[in-house]
């Protein structure tokens, strides 16, 4: 486990030993767990290779067992080889890769629950067609997880990486905030414009509910994935452009520890409140019952 408790310190301990932030992380990575850094780099390696083999053994036939879930990853690849479709070939190839690897969970297949299961699309889903698009190698994306990991031992140190707790702000909105630093990382920008662009990600989803229809994480989670990856990538051009968060990382970090403390359970992963309580989520109860 690494062992900091805010995004200050982080950038702190980083400047001090005069390090790259991603190169911290990775010491820090070694020193909590007792391990070397080729065993910490390994591990990381694994997680990547992980992504990249979930990501591959998508199948858009293949539908969740509830029979709410499948096929959207398949259809939003079909058009994004369209000319003119509205994001264009990046971004559209981003939102296929988040719903894939959403539907890819749903359906019982491996994934990678980085931070959580139900949120385990967003960072293939940027960090795959980022390497693709930018022609990022291997050893760049492994740098990009470990800065990933390290804001996001922040956020579950300070707030919280579980719907159940913090309601769906704490894992799509947690996915988002890991996302962005990491992008940022990748563009070449500093430890404070990724710092940002992890406050900038969790504020533009604060206050998310988890309300899945069915108590499954099916709907809405796998297409929040796309929401997750969309806002990591605006949050984090937002930060490489100069922008940045008014309220200081950790004290949006608290927010959001705040926020999830106030949701009413029935918003909290029980199935019962939002999207779960339309009489469509109703209807999908009775009917399992
Ligand atoms: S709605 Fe709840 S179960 Fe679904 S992804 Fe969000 S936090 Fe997870």
């Amino acid at each position: 486990m690494i062992e900091f408790t805010s995004i200050h310190q982080m950038l702190e301990s980083a400047r001090e030993e005069g390090l790259p932030l991603w190169e911290a992380i990775l010491q820090a990575d070694c020193q909590s767990q007792g391990i070397s850094r080729e065993e910490s780099l390994s591990k990381m390696a694994g997680m990547l290779r992980a992504m990249k083999e979930a990501d591959g053994n998508y199948r858009a036939q293949d539908r969740s067992q509830s029979g709410l879930v499948g096929g959207d990853g398949g259809k939003m690849a079909d058009y994004a080889r369209q000319d003119n479709t509205l994001c264009g070939p990046f971004l559209s190839e981003v939102m296929a890769g988040a719903l894939r690897m959403g539907e890819c969970n749903a359906c019982m297949k491996r994934i990678v629950a980085a931070p959580t299961a139900g949120a385990c699309g967003v960072l293939p889903a940027v960090l795959l067609p980022y390497a693709r698009h930018f022609g990022a190698e291997d050893n760049k994306l492994i740098e990009a997880l470990y800065v990933a990991s390290g804001f996001g031992m922040v956020i579950a140190a300070r707030a919280s990486i579980s719907g159940a707790e913090g309601g769906c702000q704490a894992e799509i909105g947690s996915a988002a905030a890991m996302a962005a630093p990491a992008l940022v990382h990748l563009q070449g920008g500093s430890p404070e414009q990724m710092a940002n662009a992890c406050a900038m990600a969790v504020k533009n989803l604060l206050g998310l509910v988890c309300d899945p229809v069915g108590g499954l994480v099916e709907v809405p989670c796998v297409k929040r994935n796309v929401i997750g990856a969309m806002d990591a990538l605006s949050a984090a051009q937002m930060a490489l452009a100069g922008i940045e968060s008014r309220v200081p990382p950790d004290q949006v970090l608290d927010a959001m520890a705040e926020v999830g403390r106030s949701l009413p359970h029935t918003l909290r992963e029980t199935g019962k409140g939002g999207l779960a309580a339309t009489p469509f989520g109703q209807q999908y109860m009775h009917r399992e019952e």
